[in-house]
């Protein structure tokens, strides 16, 4: 048995043990095939069902109407930020997007490029440390949709109440906090994220759309970039990334049997507060960079008294066997990832070894 270290990387990140236990397990020979799902056809009769699958238990997870679609993409999280206002942001239409953090604002440049997309609101000012008051969202006249970024990877703040604009739809980049926690699907138009941190492996893009947006799709853009035709094909309109949909499966299995995402919800509380308590509880030594009412549950931020510790606490942390600590160089730092396949144990181990990094360095 390999040794498995605590995995806190932002991602790609920690997938669950099982999932890569039973890809390993079945890597040679698919269902009695003799062959790898890696050497398949996409348009085989063993990987139809898991497109199909996978499309149906991700909408069961969020409980999601049954006439909504869940496509597989390719490009990235990054290649939605253009995607969506391709699709949805037609001249005279405005866009409106608030701002909470890097990739925020990276699909906001993408936006404008493409039509007439605002900020509604933004948190730049105090360097994204939280999610803007509802007071302070400044709205167009009817915007064609409203996006946001539900969890905010880099700095580490959330949405821990997910808006609702009544008629007008929303569009959210959910790549961090996908499938964490439960929530009301209905008013968002479109929800995308990259695979590779809550998900499963890097490669694949997960889209749910709502019927009404997809009858809204222009013909006159390029067919790769139309959220229809994909949806008309099945996510098979052309080759897939066959491997990350299968892992992505063998990810929503584990999901669901673990009691799906209310489950869910209730563990990353648990694992988030081991981590928050310690912060809180340290008299200062350690310091959050997300106000309190916007903390993440996914992607904790801290300082330390000064740079140098800083070096001090990933390097020896990574000596035991805690790594991926080391913050974003915009916020700087230790940013601890704790995704859906980050066990209890490993906040607690990193609770513990804050507690005596404390006590040695304060
Ligand atoms: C990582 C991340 C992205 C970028 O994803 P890619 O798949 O690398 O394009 C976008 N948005 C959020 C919130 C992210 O965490």
């Amino acid at each position: 048995m390999a040794k498995r270290v605590f995995n806190f990387n932002a991602g790609p990140a920690a997938l669950p043990l099982p999932v890569l236990e039973e890809a390993q397990r079945d890597l040679l020979d698919f269902q009695g095939t003799g062959m790898s799902i890696l050497e398949m056809s996409h348009r085989s009769k063993e990987f139809q069902p898991i497109v199909e699958e996978a499309e149906n238990l991700f909408k069961e997870l969020l409980g999601a109407p049954a006439d909504y679609r869940v496509l597989f993409l390719q490009g990235g999280a990054s290649t939605q930020f253009a995607m969506v206002p391709m699709n949805f942001l037609p001249a005279g239409a405005t866009a409106d997007y608030i701002l909470t953090g890097t990739w925020s604002k990276k699909a906001l440049d993408e936006a404008v490029k493409i039509g007439d997309a605002k900020v509604a609101a933004s948190s730049e000012e105090t360097n994204f440390d939280r999610i803007p008051e509802l007071s302070s969202v400044k709205l167009s006249d009817s915007p064609a949709y409203i996006h946001i970024t539900s969890n905010n990877t880099i700095f580490g703040t959330s949405w821990v109440n997910l808006p609702n604009f009544g008629d007008i739809p929303l569009v959210a980049d959910m790549s961090s906090d996908i499938l964490s926690r439960p929530f009301d699907v209905r008013p968002y138009g479109l929800i995308y994220a990259g695979a590779q941190k809550n998900l499963g492996p890097a490669g694949v893009t997960v889209v749910l759309i709502r019927p009404d947006f997809l009858e809204r799709v222009p013909k006159n853009i390029p067919t790769m970039l139309r959220y229809d035709i994909h949806a008309k094909n099945n996510s098979l309109y052309n080759t897939p990334p066959v491997f990350s949909i299968y892992i992505v499966l063998l990810v929503l299995r584990w999901l669901k049997a673990q009691g799906g995402l209310a489950a869910m919800e209730k563990l990353n509380k648990a694992k988030a507060a081991l981590i928050y308590d310690t912060i809180d509880n340290s008299g200062g030594f350690y310091r959050g960079h997300a106000q309190k009412d916007s903390r993440s549950l996914m992607n904790v931020t801290f300082r330390l008294p000064n740079e140098e510790l800083e070096k001090k606490f990933a390097a020896e942390a990574t000596q035991a066997g805690l790594v991926g600590l080391k913050g974003h160089r915009s916020v700087g730092g230790m940013r601890a990832s704790i995704y859906n396949a980050v066990p209890l144990e490993a906040c607690q181990a990193l609770a513990d070894f804050m507690k005596e990094f404390q006590k040695q360095n304060g």
